[in-house]
């Protein structure tokens, strides 16, 4: 079953167009790409026989039926919880990913890609879940992947990427100098990455789609995210926009993007109005997944936050941790970046009116972190 789609790779800066089914991942002097794939959204055109991301298939840029990689994932629960603070929000439990975090979203259609283009080799680079993702969706498609790890990634996280029989190489430096190897490597390569990659984005939208249709199509006022390279705030603001103009809702919630105290690029970069990642000071925090202290896509995430009247909010290490251990409590274990998220929700909660319908996520599985984890209990 072959779909024909109107679709292209477009520079972001310079609107260069270019053949989105040749295998180039940038444009003219390494220039991003964006993807140019007007989605008609149609309520009509989900199939509600598959309870996976497949349901979805008609809004994603995969032409041929066979090309999709998939284990089956994604439609994840929606749930209520009440809060200790007396907050209510909506949770999409993505930690119930088969490589336990969100990244599968993206990884899922960025692989299918890859797969339809015949190749065979791929570079990734990750503080370690878009690594373990994009890994174990290479697996299942016979494709060889490389991946790049900053020094400080959890032994936890590179086991799971070493079993899924990718090549780790652990770079003596932090996330920033690992992008920049693991872009040189790529040169000579295809570069899978969850930021760069445009068809990363074209996954991590389908969450969008599943809050509408579990939410009986009724739009929330907020969706808490977190924003480190931004995968899931870009997917999201693609996801409600494209809904928007096909005239299925009628607003785009409030995105709200939650960061780091410790490592607030975008925090920053809104104070001082300046698109300058170069001079940010940052810290270490316990939120290692979303410590991205220059995100390439940083404009498009404040694009994303501005256009949807969201807003940045940042947290301490005592809210995260406090916020991991609400949730333990509660039953649920997640993953210490992911209670950076909660716990931005939490702070969001506070200053809101709680007539406010909330949605937010667990990101990812507490299970990939139990080292930190044993020190933190
Ligand atoms: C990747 C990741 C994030 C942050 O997502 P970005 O796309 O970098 O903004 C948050 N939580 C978990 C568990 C992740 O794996």
């Amino acid at each position: 079953m072959t779909i024909k789609m109107e679709i292209s790779l477009v520079g972001i800066e310079s609107k260069e167009v270019f053949d989105a089914n040749s295998a180039i991942w940038h444009g003219n002097n390494y220039e991003l790409l964006d993807l140019n794939f007007p989605v008609l959204f149609d309520p009509k055109k989900i199939d509600s026989n598959r309870n996976d991301l497949l349901r979805y298939r008609h809004f994603l840029p995969i032409e041929n039926y066979n090309d999709f990689v998939s284990f089956s994932e994604g439609f994840t629960p929606l749930i209520k919880i009440k809060f200790s603070s007396g907050l209510i929000a909506n949770i999409k439990l993505d930690f119930l990913f088969p490589t336990g975090s969100y990244k599968d979203r993206g990884s899922m259609v960025l692989m299918s890609k890859i797969g339809s283009l015949g190749l065979k080799k791929i570079t990734q680079d990750s503080s370690g879940n878009a690594g373990a993702s994009v890994a174990a969706y290479a697996a299942k498609a016979g494709i060889n992947c490389e991946v790049f790890l900053p020094f400080e990634t959890p032994n936890s996280k590179v086991a799971q990427i070493r079993a899924y029989n990718a090549s780790v190489n652990k770079v003596n430096g932090n996330r920033k100098e690992t992008a920049a190897i693991a872009f040189e490597a790529a040169k000579s390569n295809y570069y899978a990455s969850h930021s760069f990659n445009p068809f990363f984005f074209q996954g991590t939208k389908t969450f969008a789609y599943e809050v509408m249709e579990q939410q009986n199509w009724k739009t929330p006022d907020a969706v808490v995210l977190p924003a480190g390279n931004g995968t899931l705030l870009i997917g999201c603001y693609i996801g409600f926009t494209e809904m928007f103009k096909s005239g299925v809702i009628s607003k785009i919630p409030k995105l709200i993007a939650i960061q780091s105290e410790n490592c607030a690029p975008l925090a920053q970069l809104q104070k001082n109005a300046l698109f300058n990642m170069q001079s940010f000071v940052t810290t270490d925090t316990i939120a290692e997944g979303i410590a991205i202290p220059n995100p390439v896509r940083a404009k498009q995430m404040i694009e994303a936050i501005e256009g949807s009247l969201g807003e940045i909010i940042t947290v301490t290490e005592s809210e995260i941790i406090n916020a991991w251990k609400e949730m333990a409590a509660m039953g649920y274990l997640i993953e210490p970046t992911s209670a950076a998220t909660i716990a931005g929700l939490l702070k969001y909660g506070l200053g809101s009116n709680q007539t406010e319908n909330l949605v937010s996520l667990f990101s990812g599985t507490g299970l990939k972190s139990m080292d930190k984890i044993q020190k933190m209990i």
